[in-house]
C-alpha cells in the first residue's frame, strides 16, 4: 500500500506511523526525521534546512521534494510506503505525481488526522522525543515509565527546538495556508479518509487499521 498521513504538527502522524509500519511492513518516510537527522550530523541538506526548521517555517519545495525522490527510489519502497509529513505543499502533491507516475506507481490512500487546534498546542509543547532512536512520547499523554528516559532503549529525552510555544504558532499558520488546501486536491481525486485524531492513541491506530482494511476490499 501507498500511503501519506496529512494532519496538522502534533496530531500524531509520527505516533501511529511507527506503529501501523510494523503492521503493514512498508518503510516510515518522515520528511521532519530526515531534516533532523541531517540537522544533527550538519550536512549540506541539514544546513541549508536549519533556517526554516527553527523558525518554524516549511523548507523550500524544490530540497524537500529531492530527498522524497530519491528514498522512494530505494528498492525497499517497491513493497509500499507511508509518507509522514510529505507533501505539504501543492507544489510538492503535484511533484510526487510524477514521480509515482514515472514509477508507474500511484497514491492508494491518504488518511488525515483530524484534530482542533487547542488540543494540539498542548500535545506540540509537551512532546519529548529519544535523542538516540527519535521516538516520541509526551509529559502527560505518553509519559515514560522512567522521567526523562526512553521507554524503547534508555536514551536521553529532548524537547525539540520548533516545539517551545513561540514557534508553535507559526508552524500551525503555515499549516493552515500552505497545507490545509491539500485536502481539497486529494478529496477531488477521491483519495482522502478522515480519522478523528482526538482519541486515545490506541483507538487511532484502530480506527486507522479498519479504514486500511475497508480501503482494501
Ligand atoms: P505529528 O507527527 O503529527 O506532529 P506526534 O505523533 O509527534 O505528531 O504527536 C504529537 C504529540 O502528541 C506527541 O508528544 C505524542 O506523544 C502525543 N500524541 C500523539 N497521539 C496522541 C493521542 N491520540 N492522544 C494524546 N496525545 C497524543
Ligand atoms: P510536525 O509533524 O510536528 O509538524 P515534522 O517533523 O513533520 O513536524 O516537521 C518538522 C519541520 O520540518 C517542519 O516544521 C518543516 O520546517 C520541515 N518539514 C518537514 N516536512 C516538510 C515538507 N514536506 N515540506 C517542507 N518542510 C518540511
Ligand atoms: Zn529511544
Amino acid at each position: 500500500m501507498n500511503l501519506i498521513f496529512m494532519g496538522p504538527p502534533g496530531a500524531g502522524k509520527g505516533t501511529q506511523a511507527e506503529r501501523i509500519v510494523e503492521t503493514l511492513n512498508v518503510p516510515h518516510i518522515s520528511t521532519g526525521d530526515a531534516f533532523r537527522a541531517a540537522m544533527k550530523e550538519g550536512t549540506a541538506l541539514g544546513i541549508q534546512a536549519k533556517s526554516f526548521v527553527d523558525q518554524g517555517l516549511l523548507v523550500p519545495d524544490e530540497i524537500t521534494v529531492g530527498i522524497v525522490k530519491e528514498r522512494l527510489e530505494q528498492p525497499d519502497c517497491t513493497k509500499g510506503f507511508l509518507l509522514d509529513g510529505f507533501p505539504r505543499t501543492v507544489v510538492q502533491a503535484d511533484a510526487l505525481g510524477s514521480i509515482l507516475n514515472e514509477m508507474n506507481r500511484s497514491i492508494d490512500v491518504v488518511l488525515d488526522l483530524a484534530v482542533d487546534r487547542d488540543r494540539l498546542l498542548a500535545r506540540l509543547t509537551g512532546r519529548r522525543i529519544c535523542k538516540s532512536c527519535g521516538a516520541t512520547f509526551h509529559l502527560i499523554f505518553n509519559p515514560t515509565k522512567v522521567e526523562g528516559k526512553c521507554d524503547k532503549c534508555s536514551g536521553d529525552l529532548y524537547q525539540r527546538a520548533d516545539d517551545h510555544e513561540e514557534k508553535v504558532g507559526t508552524r500551525l499558520d503555515e499549516y493552515i495556508s500552505k497545507t490545509a488546501p491539500l485536502l481539497a486536491y486529494y478529496s477531488e481525486r477521491e483519495l482522502v479518509k478522515s480519522v478523528n485524531g482526538e482519541q486515545a492513541i490506541d483507538a487511532v491506530t484502530e480506527e486507522i487499521m479498519n479504514t486500511l482494511r475497508g480501503t482494501n476490499q
